[in-house]
């Protein structure tokens, strides 16, 4: 059995859902109301691979949004996520995936301190941030989309927005390694880590945000931002390919220009319909077959019987470890996300 931890965008998509799930009495409560709900397992699924082979997993929502952090009530979100790990625990899952800012907060509060929840004691093997499969799924949308999009990849820059990140560098990993675009751009706040990272890879330039966007033909969007960044359509090449993988979005609102592309960045369509209801919430064009690559890792993980983390820790990402989960995404019948995005999977 496999497990999801999710999370809403933010506090009117939690009461919207809240509603057409029929838990009335979370559909009309403010932000101090989601601070207080406990995790809910709210789906059971049930998924085929091409193989032939059927599994099935929960969905759990961790009752976490994204403004907690904007405003500041950091005990909330940890409780939050430590919670629902544990509510997968006590179901007896044996792989989840941390989904969205779950494995950000679990990171950043050093939450592998607190793994005594009440009276389960957490077992971070049964757990993955499904990471290793966003970095690849994302590396995929770089390179395929590049040729669907009428861009030479090898005379091309890429910026990566969160390049330090966790799937930022191994999506700065795989590029280097693997895609050899003419400049690699990165984009991050902190200026050392961008620095280590330039030298780990051996390349890269490492530019402010608005400079890096106006001199790439292909962005990729992985920063860890609880609210979308406004971006103005004019300041791009054409054509510029955008892939905006944040949870919540990166870029804020639909850009609207010929020529440029917008991908929903770290997300597959499976080959056959998945028994779920939990993707009609978020404003995919296939629900029964679109979804985040960090939850289809559990589930690539469960068809294999490898129950364990394999994605943990932050910028362990090798592209052994992308080639290994791409061919199992491959083998199970995952492809990336190539067709332009209407609104992105947000409400
Ligand atoms: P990390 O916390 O590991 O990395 C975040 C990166 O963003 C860092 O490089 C950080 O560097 C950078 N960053 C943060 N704020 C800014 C800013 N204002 N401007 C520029 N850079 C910034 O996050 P992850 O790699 O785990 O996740 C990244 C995103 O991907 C999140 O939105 C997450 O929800 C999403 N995600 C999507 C998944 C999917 O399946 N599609 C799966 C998992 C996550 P610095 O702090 O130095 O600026």
């Amino acid at each position: 059995m496999f497990g999801l931890i999710g999370h809403l965008t933010n506090l009117s998509h939690a009461q919207r859902v809240a509603r057409d799930l029929g838990y009335d009495e979370y559909a009309c409560q403010d932000l101090e109301f989601w601070c207080m709900a406990p995790p809910q397992a709210v789906d059971e699924i049930t998924i085929t691979s091409v193989t032939g082979q059927v599994i099935h997993g929960q969905y759990v929502e961790s009752c976490f949004l994204p403004e907690m952090l904007a405003q500041g009530k950091f005990k909330t979100a940890m409780r939050k996520v430590l919670n629902a790990m544990a509510l997968v625990q006590k179901r007896g899952i044996d792989i989840t995936a941390l989904g969205g800012f779950s494995s950000i907060i679990f990171e950043n509060f050093s939450l592998e301190k607190l793994l005594n929840v009440r009276d389960i004691t957490l077992d971070i093997r049964r757990f993955t941030t499904g990471n290793t499969h966003t970095a690849y799924i994302l590396s995929q949308q770089v390179e395929q989309g590049a040729a669907r999009y009428g861009i030479d990849l090898h005379r091309a820059t890429v910026a990566v927005v969160g390049a330090t990140g966790d799937i930022g560098s191994g999506v700065c990993r795989w590029l280097t390694r693997h895609s050899g675009p003419k400049e690699l751009l990165l984009v991050a706040r902190d200026y050392e880590r961008l620095e280590r990272l330039q030298q780990e890879l051996g390349s890269g330039t490492i530019l402010p945000v608005e400079e890096a966007l106006s001199r790439a033909d292909i962005v990729v969007w992985v920063a860890s931002l609880n609210q979308g960044m406004a971006i103005d359509p004019a300041t791009l090449r054409t054509p510029c390919l955008l892939i905006d993988g944040g949870y919540p979005k990166n870029m804020a609102g639909a850009l609207q220009r010929p020529g440029v592309y917008v991908l929903d960045g770290g997300m597959v369509e499976h080959s056959l319909d998945i028994d779920w209801k939990i993707m009609s919430f978020l404003n995919v064009p296939n629900p029964a077959r679109q979804f985040f690559a960090c939850f289809a890792e559990s589930m690539l993980l469960e068809f294999e019987g490898l129950h364990f983390n394999f994605s943990w820790g932050r910028n362990y990402i090798t592209v052994e470890k992308m080639e290994q989960i791409g061919s199992l995404s491959r083998k199970h019948g995952f492809r990336p996300l190539l067709e332009i995005s209407g609104a992105g999977s947000e409400p």
